[in-house]
C-alpha cells in the first residue's frame, strides 16, 4: 500500500523528494530532540496523484484520519473541540525552496463555538481568540476559496476607521468580534455559501488549496525563473498551532547562524513581539533585531543559541529558521540550509573548512560559477562621496540604478521598452514578481533580510535595499527625509551597504576582479571575501580535470584571460583581424581579377596578420594557441547590397564615373547567398580562393618562428573552420603542411593541424575526420545551429519566448548544451574521433564552453579542455573543478 502521510518523527532531511524541505526538516529536527510542535506531512507524491486525477486521492483520507488520530491523543485535544480545541497549521513545502510562492492556512480548527474554548484555553484572552478567528477566515478566503484579499484589507480597514485608530492592535475583543461578521459576510457573498464550521472539511479543503497552490501562475513563473521542475509537487505540512501573539511574552522570529548577506558569523534575523504566522517573513511590521531578544526573554534566546548551534553543528552549513515563542516557551516551526548571496555563499564556505566542519572538496562544490559570475559584477564607485537620500538594509548585494517605477506592470513595461528601472513598493509580495524579474533592483520601505523582497531577490541575484529609514511610498512618488522622489527620476541602490542615492552613481570594478588581474589594492588581500575565492579557486584549480582556455584574438585580451587563468587560446577568430583599415585589402582581395592583384593583395595582408599573431604567441608563451582559419562568408566584408545598388544608380543618373562602386557592386551581386551562415564560408572559402589560408598558414608559422627565434616557445594549433568531409580537411591539410615545413625548417617549431567540429556531418564522420585531425574542437554555436535547424542570429529574439513558455526547453540551447541532441552529437565525435586516433585532443570553442552547466556535460564526456570569453575563464575554472569533484563524489557512491 502507498503511505502519503508520515509523521515528524518517521522522515528525516533525506527525504526532501517526498516530504518536502519543510516536512523533512521538521522530521531532523524533532529526531534531534528540538522542540517541534507534534505534526504530520502529507507527501508530494499525494499532490501529484491530485493535480493528476483532479480530485480526490484513495486511501488519502484514511491515512489523514489516523495520523490525526495521533496528533490528537499527543496533544490531548480534538480538533476543533469547542471546549479545548486542537488548532492546527497547513503549510505548504516543496522540494526547492519557494519562498511566499504557495499557500498556508493557520488556526484550522477555529469556529463559533470553537472561538470560545480557545478563548478559554488562552486565559480568558478572548481578543487573541476572535483575532485568531478573523485571521482563519481571512487566509482561508483567501487561500480555498479564491475571495480577493482586498476585501478583507477594507473591512478591516472600516473598523479601524470607526474606532478611530491606526493598529491593528488597538482593536479590542468586541471590534474583533465584529470584525469576524464582517469577514463571513464576505466570505459568503463570493463563495456563495457560509463558512464552514465542520473543523475537519476545513482541514481537508486547506490541504487541497495547498495542493493547489503548486500550479498558482506565480509559483510556475518562480519555477521557470528557477528552473525547478514542473512535476515534483508540493508537500503538506500540518502542524498542531503555536501561538506567538498570546502577549507580549510571545512572539515569532526568523533567524540566520551567519550573515546570509556577508557570511559574517554570528547570530542575524528579526523578531516581532506579539505576533504570529507570516507577520515577520511578509514584512508588514517593522521587525526588532534578534539580539534584542535577550533582553526580553533572556531563557528563550539561551535556548534559541544553543539550538542554533546544534543546527549549524548537525548540517555543517548555514541555516536558516523560523520561531514562535509562546508564553515564554520556545518552539521552532523551520529550519533548512539557508539562501545566501554570493559573498556568503564563498565567505561561509571558506570559514566552515576553516572551522573543520567541511572538506576542500565540499567547499567547491557549495559555491557555483554564477555566484562567481555575481561577485564580478562592477560596484558603485563612492569617491565623489554623493550623500545618500536613505538607508536601508542591504538585503541582495550589487550597485543598481534606474528610473523609479512603482508598480510591477510598470517595471514590466519599462524594462521591456529597454529602459534601466527600480521597483519601489512599500513591500513586495508575490504577486509583484514579474516587476522584481524585469527590474534592475528593489527598494521596499518596510522589512528585513527576512522578508519577501530580499529572500525572493537573493534568489535571482538582484541589488535589493528593505526597510529604507523614512521612505513613504506614494502612488507616483516617494517622499524621504523631506526629499520627493517622483516616478521615472533616477535612483542608484546599493544592496551591499543598503545605500539609496539620487541619480546615477558611478561604478567601480569589483576587488574580485582586482584579485583576478592580479592588482588588487593589497589592504583588500585578507578581506574575508578575497581569501576564500583564492582558497576555493586554488582547489579548484587543482582538482580540475577540463583545461580552460580563452576565445581571444589581441594580445590585450590574451593577456587578460592569461591573467585570470586560461591555460592557451581556444578560438582566435582570424577574421576579427579583417576588419577596421585593413577593410580595403580584403576587398581589393575580393575584387581581384587576375592571379597578381590577388597576389598583392595577399601580400598586403600577411605582415599584418603575421604581426597579430606574434602579439597573441608572445603574450600566451609556452601555452596552445587555436588559430581558426578565416571562418565567415566574405561578404560580411562588403559593403551591403542595397547601399551599393542604390550608389550606382544616383551616380548614373548623374552622368558620373562609378568604376569601383559599380565593380563591387557586380562582386556583391555575385557574392551574393539566399542563406549564407550554410554557404561560402569556412572551409569552402579556403578551397574556392586560391592562397588565403595559404597567407594565413604563412603568416602563423612565421610568426611562430619569430617567437622561437626570440627564445620563446610557441604551441601554434592552426584551425580548419566548417568541416563536413575528411576530403575538405585532407585538402587544405596537404597545402598547409608544405608551407609550414618550408617556413619552419629546422627552427624546432612544431605546429598542429585539425579542425572544428560543427557541421553535423562532421560529428558523425568524426572518426574518418580525426585521420586528418590532430585535434578536435567543437563549435558548438554551429553545431547547435545546424542540428536544430536554427538561426543564430535570428531566433531567439524571434520565437524563442514561446518554446520557453510551452517548455519546449528550458533554456536556450545557444546559452546552455542541448544534452539530448547536440550532446549526442559531441559524444559520439568524440567516442569515434578518439577510437580512429588515441590522444587526439578535444576541446570546445562554442560559447557552452563558459556555460557552468555546459561544462559539467563537457567533462563528463570527456573533452580535454573548454575555452571561452576571458571573462568566464575564471567561472569556467571553478566549474572544472566542481565538476571533478562531483564526479569523483558519485564514483565513490
Ligand atoms: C562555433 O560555431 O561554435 C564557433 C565557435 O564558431 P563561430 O561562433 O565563430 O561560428
Ligand atoms: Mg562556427
Amino acid at each position: 500500500m502507498e503511505k502519503f502521510v508520515y509523521d515528524f518523527a518517521e522522515g528525516n532531511k533525506d527525504l526532501k523528494d517526498l516530504l518536502g524541505g519543510k516536512g523533512a526538516n521538521l522530521a531532523e529536527m524533532t529526531n534531534l530532540g528540538l522542540p517541534v510542535p507534534a505534526g504530520f506531512t502529507i507527501t508530494t507524491e499525494a499532490c501529484q496523484r491530485f493535480l493528476a486525477e483532479g480530485a480526490h486521492v484513495d486511501g488519502l483520507d484514511t491515512e489523514i484520519d489516523r495520523h490525526l488520530a495521533a496528533l490528537e491523543a499527543t496533544m490531548g485535544k480534538k480538533l476543533g473541540d469547542p471546549g479545548d480545541p486542537l488548532l492546527v497549521s497547513v503549510r505548504s513545502g516543496a522540494k526547492f525552496s519557494m519562498p511566499g510562492m504557495m499557500e498556508t492556512v493557520l488556526n484550522v480548527g477555529l469556529n463559533d463555538e470553537s472561538v470560545t474554548g480557545l478563548s478559554r484555553q488562552a486565559g480568558g484572552n478572548d481578543r487573541f481568540a476572535w483575532d485568531s478567528y478573523r485571521r482563519l477566515i481571512q487566509m482561508f478566503g483567501k487561500t480555498v476559496c479564491d475571495v480577493p484579499g482586498e476585501e478583507f484589507e477594507e473591512a478591516l480597514h472600516d473598523a479601524k476607521v470607526a474606532k478611530g485608530v491606526k493598529d491593528d492592535v488597538q482593536l479590542d475583543a468586541g471590534d474583533l468580534q465584529e470584525l469576524v461578521t464582517a469577514y463571513k459576510k464576505v466570505f459568503a457573498k463570493h463563495v456563495g455559501h457560509e463558512f464552514p464550521q465542520e473543523p475537519r472539511q476545513q482541514l481537508d479543503l486547506a490541504i487541497e488549496a495547498v495542493f493547489r497552490s503548486w500550479n498558482a501562475d506565480r509559483a510556475v513563473l518562480y519555477r521557470r525563473q528557477e528552473r525547478i521542475p514542473a512535476d515534483l509537487g508540493t508537500a503538506v505540512n500540518v502542524v498542531a498551532m503555536v501561538f506567538g501573539n498570546l502577549g507580549p511574552d510571545s512572539g515569532t522570529g526568523v533567524a540566520f547562524t551567519r550573515d546570509p548577506a556577508t557570511g559574517e558569523s554570528g547570530i542575524y534575523g528579526d523578531y516581532l513581539q506579539n505576533a504570529q504566522g507570516e507577520d515577520v517573513v511578509a514584512g508588514i511590521r517593522n521587525t526588532l533585531p534578534l539580539a534584542d531578544l535577550e533582553k526580553i526573554d533572556k531563557k528563550s534566546y539561551d535556548e534559541l543559541l544553543q539550538i542554533m548551534a546544534t543546527l549549524e553543528g548537525h548540517y555543517h552549513d548555514l541555516c536558516d529558521i523560523e520561531f514562535t515563542i509562546e508564553r515564554g516557551k520556545l518552539w521552532m516551526l523551520q529550519t533548512r540550509v539557508g539562501k545566501r548571496t554570493a559573498a556568503a555563499a564563498f565567505t561561509i564556505a571558506h570559514q566552515l573548512v576553516d572551522e573543520g566542519m567541511i572538506d576542500l572538496d565540499e567547499a567547491v562544490t557549495r559555491v557555483s560559477g554564477a555566484q562567481l559570475a555575481q561577485l564580478m559584477f562592477p560596484r558603485f564607485d563612492l569617491s565623489g562621496d554623493p550623500a545618500p537620500l536613505t538607508r536601508g538594509v542591504g538585503a541582495s548585494p550589487g550597485a543598481a540604478y534606474g528610473s523609479v517605477v512603482f508598480t510591477s506592470e510598470a517595471a514590466v513595461a519599462q524594462a521591456a521598452a529597454g529602459e534601466s528601472v527600480i521597483l519601489v513598493r512599500r513591500e513586495t509580495n508575490p504577486d509583484d514578481l514579474p516587476g522584481m524579474i524585469a527590474a534592475q533592483g528593489i527598494l521596499t520601505a518596510r522589512g528585513g533580510k527576512t522578508s519577501h523582497a530580499a529572500v525572493v531577490a537573493r534568489g535571482m541575484g538582484k541589488t535589493c535595499v528593505c526597510g529604507a529609514d523614512e521612505l513613504e511610498v506614494g502612488r507616483d512618488q516617494f517622499t524621504v527625509h523631506g526629499q520627493v522622489v517622483r516616478e521615472g527620476d533616477v535612483i542608484s541602490i546599493d544592496g551591499t551597504t543598503g545605500r539609496v542615492y539620487r541619480g546615477e552613481v558611478p561604478v567601480r570594478p569589483s576587488e574580485v576582479v582586482q584579485y583576478f588581474e592580479g592588482d588588487l589594492d593589497p589592504a583588500l588581500a585578507n578581506e574575508p571575501l578575497v581569501a576564500a575565492v583564492h582558497q576555493i579557486m586554488t582547489h579548484a584549480d587543482e582538482r580540475a580535470r577540463l583545461k580552460v582556455r580563452t576565445n581571444a584574438d589581441t594580445g590585450p585580451d590574451s593577456a587578460r584571460a592569461r591573467r585570470f587563468g586560461a591555460q592557451g587560446i581556444g578560438l582566435c577568430r582570424t577574421e576579427h583581424m579583417f576588419l577596421g583599415d585593413r577593410r580595403e585589402l580584403v576587398e581589393r582581395l575580393i575584387l581581384a581579377h587576375t592571379k597578381t592583384e590577388r597576389d598583392d593583395a595577399l601580400a598586403a595582408l600577411r605582415p599584418l596578420q603575421r604581426a597579430d599573431f606574434l602579439d597573441i604567441f608572445r603574450e600566451m608563451n609556452g601555452l596552445p594557441v587555436t588559430v581558426r582559419l578565416i571562418d565567415p562568408p566574405l561578404h560580411e566584408f562588403l559593403p551591403s547590397l542595397e547601399e551599393l545598388a542604390v550608389q550606382v544608380a544616383v551616380a548614373r543618373e548623374r552622368g558620373e564615373e562609378a568604376e569601383r562602386d559599380t565593380r563591387m557592386l557586380a562582386a556583391v551581386r555575385r557574392m551574393h547567398e539566399s542563406n549564407p551562415m550554410l554557404g561560402l564560408r569556412g572551409v569552402r572559402l579556403g578551397l574556392v580562393i586560391p592562397g588565403l589560408f595559404a597567407m594565413q598558414v604563412r603568416a602563423i608559422a612565421e610568426a611562430a618562428v619569430a617567437l622561437a627565434a626570440e627564445g620563446g616557445t610557441p604551441r601554434p594549433e592552426i584551425m580548419v573552420p566548417l568541416v563536413g568531409a575528411v576530403q575538405e580537411l585532407e585538402t587544405v591539410r596537404g597545402e598547409a603542411e608544405k608551407i609550414i615545413a618550408e617556413v619552419v625548417g629546422d627552427s624546432g617549431v612544431q605546429v598542429l593541424i585539425g579542425t572544428m567540429i560543427e557541421v553535423p556531418r562532421a560529428a558523425l564522420t568524426a572518426g574518418q575526420i580525426a585521420e586528418a585531425a590532430e585535434f578536435f574542437s567543437f563549435g558548438t554555436n554551429d553545431l547547435t545551429q545546424m542540428a536544430w535547424g536554427f538561426s543564430r542570429d535570428d531566433v531567439e529574439g524571434a520565437f524563442f519566448w514561446r518554446y520557453l513558455e510551452l517548455g519546449i526547453f528550458g533554456i536556450s540551447p545557444f546559452e546552455s548544451i542541448d544534452r539530448d541532441g547536440v550532446g549526442r552529437l559531441v559524444r559520439i565525435a568524440a567516442e569515434e574521433g578518439r577510437s580512429a586516433r588515441p590522444g587526439l585532443k578535444l576541446g570546445v570553442c562554442g560559447e557552452h564552453g563558459g556555460d557552468p552547466e555546459s561544462v559539467h556535460f563537457f567533462h563528463e564526456v570527456g573533452l580535454d579542455y573548454v575555452s571561452c570569453s576571458p571573462f568566464r575563464v575564471p567561472i569556467a575554472r571553478l566549474e572544472a573543478g566542481r565538476a571533478a569533484v562531483e564526479s569523483a563524489g558519485s564514483d565513490h557512491r
